[in-house]
């Protein structure tokens, strides 16, 4: 129930009473939640054949493989190259339904499902940049990591590997070969800042304020080729939000971009030594 209330004056400014408007927003909110269950349905429900297709993609390619010799050069070649094509292209499917489904989930999210626990913050950014190593390494890309020991912070932690992950993600995709990743975090007035900075392409003035909108890209041909869905941002936003903390970006075209995660409630660990 939304409830408004407004003192009524007469000619005179003298008071004559108070109108109270209640306005019953029931069917507003089942509305907004029977969308946000229709976008998470409709994404299992894509899921099921790209999952059967995938199988078929897999068998047909073992097939060709086995089956080399019955096949003429030319139609082998032209096989194997239509199923690549096919299984990049359910690929992509795969990833954008699998982000949809994220922020579909994230948008139903009620505080209380969140799993808030102290984390090592240095334990949480070391896995995710393991787990990017071998794609930065392949571009000659190197990372930088700086956090002490001691931070620790009040996260969910699969979300927040999850945030860090797109942003370490996104710093790979849209910068050169060879340039450098710096994640730092520190304690800043009882804040934790984390940053994912990059020495890439960098983001024009005018995207930046609209780079955290779903589907938003700069330059979509690129995030194509690069597997992404443009959805990572908002994926991010949503979970910065959810942590109480805000997310901004700086970035210049040409010399790169700096992505500021900053989180209340700072807490500092005991070291061994006390
Ligand atoms: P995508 O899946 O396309 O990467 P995101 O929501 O993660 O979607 O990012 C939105 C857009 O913001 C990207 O398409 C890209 O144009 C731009 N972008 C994001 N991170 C960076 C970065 N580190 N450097 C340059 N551009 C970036």
């Amino acid at each position: 129930l939304n409830i408004h209330s407004t003192a009524l004056y007469d000619a005179h400014d003298k008071r004559m009473g108070t109108l109270i408007i209640f306005h019953d927003i029931t069917r507003i909110r089942l509305l907004e939640s029977m969308h946000k269950d229709f976008a998470a349905n409709v994404s299992h429900e894509l899921k099921t054949p790209l999952t059967t297709i995938k199988g078929f993609i897999e068998t047909l390619q073992q097939m060709m493989a086995d089956s080399q010799s019955a096949l003429t050069q030319d139609s082998a070649v032209q096989f194997g190259r239509f199923l690549g094509i096919i299984e990049k292209n359910v690929n992509r499917m795969v990833r954008l339904i699998d982000d949809l489904l994220a922020l579909s989930k994230l948008e139903r999210l009620k505080g209380t499902d969140i799993q808030f626990e102290a984390h090592p913050l240095a334990g949480l950014i070391q896995k995710v940049v393991r787990f990017c190593t071998d794609r930065a390494q392949s571009r000659g890309i190197t990372m930088d990591v700086h956090c002490p020991d001691t931070i620790s912070a009040m996260v969910d932690p699969t979300l927040m590997e999850q945030a860090v992950f797109n942003l370490v993600d996104n710093a790979i995709k849209y910068s050169g070969e060879g340039v450098c990743i710096s994640i730092n975090a520190e304690l800043k007035d009882d804040n934790i800042e984390i940053q994912i900075k990059d020495t890439g392409q960098g983001i024009d003035a005018a995207h930046l304020p609209k780079v955290f909108n779903r589907f938003y890209r700069v330059d979509k041909g690129r995030s194509r080729d690069q597997g992404g869905t443009g959805l990572g941002l908002a994926i991010v936003k949503h979970i910065v939000q959810y942590h109480n903390g805000r997310i901004e970006v700086e970035s210049r075209r040409g010399k790169g971009t700096c992505f500021t995660i900053t989180l209340p409630g700072a807490a500092e660990m005991e070291t061994a030594s006390g």
